[in-house]
């Protein structure tokens, strides 16, 4: 693989607290917690959801912020080599340099990765969505989830089968190129290699509708955001909008330090409210609806079981959802049909655009 994400980016001294002390709810506090989660989620009717880096955990893809983040390894190295002591984090273990990309531009995590994905290089490309990818999928399919916004860079989003139609990818995508003439989208099986929107060696391939006409042939940019670089506008707005119509935001393994997708859970106007579910505190924390400090995954699982009765099945085949034959009941209507999704097998042929600009 190309050089890491992390790597690309320009040195920048501004990148919050990291290396926060991870929590966990007591087993009693989050099934009271979940039972709260279950009827906001329940009774919501305009379902947004923003991810971090700390949904990709499970995947092997290391966050920022978490206690063995990227920036909090960074800067721990930065201040030993500085002479200074530690900061507050309660990280012990000696990071090899070279620290691999992660997932999102902020985050605290859920699940540890396996050790050896905290310290080499992490291929992103062989990450597989992880069970709160797949929920979040699924809940669209079925039309409780309204719009996804996430952080991540990593593509587990639109590897799950979410359409890019309900997504709003706000600090860009490593796997995706743009065409510069027509706003054609492409998802890549593999890292487009350059950050900034530099042009990345490809052109586009998309062909006009009428007949006879000739493959557009504009030059292809990489999405991904340095630190200084403008959001996507439309995507920008398109999160915005939803989060306003938001009768509840689930704000998911992001410590909600980078704007402006952290404040994006206070722009609901309908007097409903965001959840944070976080092992780490936020600046968000005091106005939220709702805090769980649990790993995502166990969340969402349970968020898939008592509302709309459905478990993950994981085959050869890639993972599907079934229903448990227990819930359901809780959205008022019929059980949904199950789905079969494949994972990693997401998106649309490596030459065929995913969406127009
Ligand atoms: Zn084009």
């Amino acid at each position: 693989m190309s050089l890491g994400y992390a790597d690309r980016l320009k040195e920048y001294p501004h990148k919050g607290v990291c290396g926060l002390p991870e929590k966990q709810d007591t087993e009693r506090q989050l099934q009271l917690s979940l039972r709260t989660l279950v009827d906001l989620v329940s009774s919501a009717e305009h379902l947004v959801v923003l991810t971090g880096a700390g949904i990709s955990t499970a995947a092997g893809i290391p966050d920022f912020r978490g206690p063995d983040g990227i920036w909090t390894t960074q800067n721990a190295l930065e201040r030993a080599a500085a002479g200074k002591p530690k900061a507050g984090a309660k990280r012990k273990r000696k990071p090899k340099a070279g620290a691999a990309a992660g997932s999102g531009a902020a985050e605290g995590g859920a699940a540890a990765p396996p050790a050896e994905t905290r310290s080499g290089a992490i291929d992103f490309a062989s990450a597989s969505p992880t069970l709160t990818h797949h929920a979040l999928a699924e809940l669209a399919r079925l039309g409780k989830l309204k719009y996804v916004v996430t952080q991540n860079v990593d593509a587990l989003h639109q590897r799950s089968g979410l359409p890019r139609s309900k997504l709003a990818v706000l600090h860009g995508c490593i796997f995706e190129e743009r065409c510069e003439a027509c706003g054609a989208l492409y998802l890549r099986e593999t890292d487009v290699g350059t950050i900034s929107f530099q042009p990345t060696g490809r052109y586009c391939t998309r062909v006009g509708e009428a007949a006879g006409s000739a493959a557009c042939g504009g030059v292809l940019r990489d999405t991904l955001l340095d630190w200084e670089d403008p959001l996507p506008e439309a995507e920008l707005t398109e999160a915005e909008r939803h989060c306003e119509r938001a009768d509840l935001i689930l704000a998911l393994g992001t410590s909600l330090r980078i704007e402006p997708a952290g404040s994006l859970p206070c722009r609901h106007r309908r007097g409903g409210g965001y959840v944070i579910v976080n092992l780490q505190r936020t600046p968000k924390d005091s106005k939220a609806k709702l805090i769980v400090r649990a790993p995502v995954d166990r969340v969402m699982a349970a968020l898939m079981r008592e509302v709309m009765g459905l478990e993950l099945e994981r085959g050869a085949a890639g993972a599907r959802w079934v229903a448990t034959g227990t819930g359901g009941a809780a959205t008022g209507g019929a059980m949904p049909e199950a789905s079969s999704l494949t994972a990693g097998a997401g998106g649309a042929p490596a030459s065929a655009p995913v969406a127009e600009g």
